[in-house]
């Protein structure tokens, strides 16, 4: 399963980043997956950091 962020829902916060480094960044303000770790949302801490989310911008 692949995991995303939506520019367009994204507001910067930073806490997917701040939460799991080795998945996600933060870049041009927005949070962003990192390269070569899309394919990562089968990862349970992957799904618990879209959950917190505060926009609800992280797709599974
Ligand atoms: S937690 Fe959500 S709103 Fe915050 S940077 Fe990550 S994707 Fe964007």
């Amino acid at each position: 399963m692949t995991v995303s962020v939506n520019r367009e829902l994204c507001y910067g916060s930073g806490e997917c980043a701040f939460r799991l480094p080795s998945v996600f960044t933060t870049a041009d303000g927005f949070g962003a997956v990192l390269p070569g770790r899309e394919d990562t949302g089968d990862d349970p801490e992957v799904r618990d950091a879209a959950e917190r989310c505060p926009s609800q911008a992280i797709s599974l």
